[in-house]
């Protein structure tokens, strides 16, 4: 079995690793194009999201998939991509406290959320007045460390191209290959095999920031969330994130993303702080909020692996290994 995988973003990536291991032939082509998602994102993986601190879609099933297999990867590589670290999470109002609250009690949910009167280490950058939360068992996987690692033990044994993909090419190859996987993130927006997939893809930015004021203790290894989240990086540097724009003109990072999270800084923050980095990318949405995976209505030979939206950290490990055990079944 011989595949062609366009797109190593974490979908690509994922897909390559769990074919590998079925016993598959795998090439990997990417352009290095802009708006790519996964270099821009935090990899963070948390059980609850939205407002209303919502359990996410399937998390118990796939979170112990996605440990096992950025922990075999950390293993191949000989890097380290997995963290697990709670979150605290800012509660800015008396009902949002009282919501946590109902959360927390509820079977489903005592495992992962628990109360707490103590900021830790944040204690002493944030403003007075907030109450916490904490999320018991949120993790990161570092993407940007992943897909760079991978590229270069791929390109060492011959298996990456650095290559913009034409469609036009898609037949042609597909004499030298059984199959053609596109992992082309929101790119696949154009892609002419797929005409029916829904995407309402969005653009987000992030900032890496380093506090400057003057801070005595230890900073913080726990992540913090409220509107935004903030991810420690090591070296005293945080990433901050993230903006969401359903329209845009182009895939850079803008002045309007960046006040929007400075906005946020100064509202939580009263210790300052200096921009290291700006980042954008641009999510692969689908419109029901579902990954997309399979087989063109036009080419049964042309896949799909895409939509994995705000959640690639948590969703490709397991819809990799699913399609990867599909592909290699026949
Ligand atoms: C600011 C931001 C923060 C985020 N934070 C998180 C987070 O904390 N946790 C989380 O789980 N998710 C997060 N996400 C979402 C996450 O990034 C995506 O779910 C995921 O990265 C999508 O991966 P992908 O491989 O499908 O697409 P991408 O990462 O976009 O990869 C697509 C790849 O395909 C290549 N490509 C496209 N077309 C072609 C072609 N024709 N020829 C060759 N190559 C091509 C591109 O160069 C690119 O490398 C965040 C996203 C953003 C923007």
């Amino acid at each position: 079995m011989s595949i062609l995988i366009i797109g190593q973003g974490i979908a690509g990536t994922l897909l390559a690793s769990a074919l590998r291991q079925q016993g598959a032939q795998v090439h990997i082509a990417d352009g290095n194009l802009t708006g790519s998602s996964s270099v821009a994102a935090a990899g963070i993986i948390n059980p609850v999201t939205g407002k209303r601190f919502v359990k996410s879609w399937r998390f118990d099933e796939f979170f112990p998939v996605a440990k096992e297999t950025y922990q075999q990867l950390e293993q191949e590589l000989g890097i380290q991509i997995w963290e697990e670290r709670p979150t605290l999470r800012l509660l800015g109002t008396p009902e949002e406290a009282n919501d946590w609250s109902i959360r927390c009690a509820q079977p489903e949910y005592n495992n992962h959320l628990g109360e707490t009167d103590d900021p830790g280490a944040w204690g002493q950058y944030l403003k007075p007045g907030f109450r916490f939360g904490v999320i018991l068992k949120s993790a990161r996987a570092n993407l940007p460390l992943l897909l760079s690692s991978y590229r270069e033990v791929a390109r060492q044994t011959g298996s990456f191209f650095e290559k913009n993909f034409d469609y036009q090419e898609t037949e042609a190859l597909l004499k030298d290959y059984d199959q053609i996987v596109f992992c082309e993130g929101w790119r696949a927006t154009a892609n002419p095999y797929f005409p029916e997939a829904q995407f309402r893809v969005s653009k987000g930015e992030a900032l890496i920031i380093k506090f400057t004021g003057q801070i005595t203790a230890t900073p913080p290894s726990d992540m913090l969330k409220k509107t935004m989240l903030l991810v420690p990086m090591g070296d005293s540097t945080f990433w901050v994130g993230s903006t969401y724009r359903w329209h845009f003109e182009d895939t850079l990072p803008g002045e309007e993303g960046r006040d929007y999270i400075l906005g946020y800084l100064k509202e939580m923050f009263e210790v300052p702080f200096e921009i290291v980095r700006h980042v954008s990318g641009i999510r692969p949405t689908m419109i029901d909020r579902r990954p997309i995976v399979g087989p063109s209505t036009l080419n049964p030979n042309v896949l799909i692996f895409n939509g994995l939206g705000t959640k690639g950290s948590l969703l490709a490990p397991f819809f990799a290994k699913q399609l990867a055990k599909e592909l290699c079944k026949a």
